[in-house]
């Protein structure tokens, strides 16, 4: 899969920036302060994610799919409204992004959201799993914090770095525009890359924090792994799951933060 990834990366005639380390957010008051590998740029990624987001929302309007219910996709992205503003405690330009929420009609328990803030939501996942309010900005704050912390960026930094290619990635810096395809082939390898357990531990701190600023129940976080764990066990497991190892420790992990972030959750509470 990583050299998959890295082929298509350099298909997609991305060059190569030579970044040291760096960390892509502020800490927060969960501390996410890891310093990241980074050897391409969020621009670069931010069209590949972009370009890969129109040809989905495209692809699912023509199957009839794309924000078909309307009461779900305005549920969706009013959850949405309320935790963007919070992610400027992790970074100063996230509220600045060109943030889109879309719901896509598929059996599939799967939500995701691509660098930059592109989301989308299975209506599978909040239908099978009977999803709350809360519950679904545990999973969508989860989401955003992969892309405040550009997980991705760093997966395609670290394979790279692992296979020696950054000197052939220079070389093809004279090969011009990426292609629509080239992007669309490198960013489905990108969506079908697991996140690291660092990531996803990282992902739940960060998303817990924006899901208690924006005055959503952050205690919904166990139950929303509860169900996703019960889910796992059942005929059909969630997709979300084959990204996100899910592992035993999570639900005490999430508990262990719920000191930290109450506190969040009544402040914001408080001011309705
Ligand atoms: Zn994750």
């Amino acid at each position: 899969m990583k050299l998959k990834l890295i082929a298509a990366v350099l298909a997609a005639g991305i060059p190569l920036a030579i970044g040291g380390c760096a960390s892509t957010t502020e800490g927060g008051a969960v501390h996410a302060e890891r310093k990241q590998l980074l050897l391409i740029s969020s621009a670069q990624l931010d069209q590949m994610a972009a370009q890969s987001y129109a040809k989905l929302r495209a692809d699912a309007a023509q199957k009839g799919a794309l924000n078909t219910d309307p009461a779900l996709t305005q549920r969706v992205r009013a959850i949405a409204s309320r935790i963007e503003p919070q992610t400027r405690v992790f970074r100063a330009d996230a509220p600045g992004w060109k943030w889109e929420v879309n719901v896509i009609s598929s059996n599939d328990l799967n939500a995701f959201c691509m660098p930059g803030g592109k989301i989308v939501f299975y209506s599978g996942l909040i239908k099978q799993l009977n999803l709350n309010d809360d519950e679904i900005a545990v999973v969508m704050g989860h989401e955003i914090a992969h892309a405040l912390r550009e997980h991705s960026r760093e997966q395609v930094s670290q394979a790279m770095a692992a296979q020696g290619v950054i000197g052939v990635g220079a070389a093809l810096l004279g090969l011009g525009e990426a292609s629509a395809d080239a992007a669309n082939t490198a960013y489905e390898a990108l969506l079908a890359t697991k996140f690291s357990r660092v990531d996803e531990a990282e992902a739940d701190r960060i998303g817990l924090e924006l899901t208690a600023r924006a005055g959503y129940d952050p205690r919904a976080g166990v139950t929303l792994w509860q169900k996703m764990l019960k889910a796992n066990q059942g005929s059909r497991p969630p997709e979300f799951l084959s990204t996100h190892p899910a592992e035993t420790n999570r639900i005490q992990q999430i508990e262990s933060l719920l000191p930290t972030v109450m506190p969040l959750f009544e402040q914001a509470r408080r001011r309705g």
